[in-house]
């Protein structure tokens, strides 16, 4: 079980070039496209199209918008592969999977880009960055992205939390979880930056889904994410902009955590790559039928406590990247407790996770009509 979480960017890349081969003998036709980022042409983005003779539905898997994250995706695109390529119906539904979307923070083990921009921040729909979203982030900016290198961690604790307690009565906790989820183009230091202009990575994506809309009918994207939700159940996000509500599409996936993405279930988020998918295709594609999800799997919990705990790493993970720590032994210390919020290492939570996937998997697949069915008469 171990062994479907890979241990390294590029052992992960390896593995996805050689599963996609085994498509080969299914699709009618299969291709390989990779784009290596420009300034790092050791890292590329990879992706495969498996096509099938009558495109009507599109499968879209891709992992690691979120780099650090690709790791625990690239074992559920591993299970994908292992267990239910195969029973896909390779007549009518083709598949794109994108292996790292963001290979140099899956390498890096961080979840930002090269300018540490968080790409899920980034696929704003009209291109206008406005510096003006989110005013309230302004507001705790002092306290989100401290400009020093990072003391002991117990140096750290205790002002930390009495920061968030300042901030969080002042201007309130909700306010304060809003603005710093938010994501920001105003800080390029800063932690949830979205960037002030189209990233190279987010525009290899958006090409690409202007392709999967031309040329099939539906399309199902399922893109993959750690950290966010209760620990012991994967959570499936769903967009504000898709219709279906949370209890229908519980039902109807037979899953059963199933959120809508709003400022009530979720945070708002601008620049999110899900809702671009659905704006690309009303504006372009009206004809069109998309699904978008995103499965994340909790890792540290959803009580306060653990809203904080996951807070005060995303910070000091920030501060390390921008300007180190005072000893070795503190930035390691920071590396283990951002390795945990993103890619736990217990046995239990990944069986668990693996057990989520296939269930929410089978559920989303069983709905929307896409497996073989066999005729026994
Ligand atoms: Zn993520």
């Amino acid at each position: 079980m171990d062994s479907l979480f890979p241990a390294s960017y590029a052992a992960s890349r390896a593995r996805f070039l050689r599963d996609v081969e085994l498509l080969r003998s299914r699709w009618h036709s299969t291709r390989l496209e990779s784009h290596l980022l420009k300034n790092h042409p050791d890292l590329s983005i990879d992706w495969c199209w498996a096509e099938p003779r009558q495109k009507q539905t599109l499968v879209l898997i891709p992992i690691a918008e979120h780099g650090i994250e690709g790791y625990v995706g690239s074992a559920m695109l591993k299970l994908f592969m292992d267990e239910y390529a195969s029973r896909l119906n390779g007549e009518t539904t083709g598949l794109l999977l994108v292996h790292a979307i963001n290979p140099w923070g899956m390498q890096h083990r961080c979840r930002v880009n090269p300018h540490n921009v968080d790409l899920n921040r980034n696929f704003v729909f009209d291109g206008n960055f406005s510096p003006t979203i989110n005013p309230d982030y302004d507001l705790i900016e002092r306290f989100l992205n401290p400009r020093a290198p990072v003391r002991t961690l117990q140096a750290e604790a205790v002002p930390f939390l009495g920061k968030v307690i300042k901030n969080m009565i002042h201007p309130g906790k909700a306010r304060v979880q809003a603005a710093s989820l938010l994501g920001q183009h105003r800080y390029p230091e800063g932690i949830y930056f979205g960037g002030t202009q189209f990233q190279e990575e987010t525009a290899v994506l958006m090409k690409l889904y202007r392709t999967a809309l031309d040329e099939y009918q539906n399309i199902i994207q399922i893109d993959m994410h750690t950290g966010y939700g209760p620990r012991d159940q994967m959570t499936v996000i769903i967009p504000p902009v898709d219709p279906i509500s949370s209890v229908q599409a519980t039902q109807k996936f037979n899953y059963p955590l199933i959120q809508k993405i709003d400022a009530a279930e979720f945070y708002a988020i601008s620049g999110d790559m899900g809702e671009y998918v659905y704006r690309l295709r009303d504006a372009e594609f009206p004809a069109s039928n998309v699904f978008v999800c995103g499965f994340e799997f909790g890792t540290f919990g959803d009580s306060l406590p653990a809203l904080i705990r996951s807070l005060r790493i995303t910070v000091l993970e920030n501060r390390l990247r921008h300007y180190g720590a005072v000893s070795p032994r503190v930035a390691e210390q920071i590396r283990a407790e951002y390795e945990a919020l993103f890619f736990p290492s217990e046995q239990a939570w990944r069986e668990k996770a693996l057990a989520d996937c296939r269930q929410a998997l089978e559920g989303i697949f069983s709905a929307s009509g896409v497996l073989y069915t066999y005729n026994t008469s």
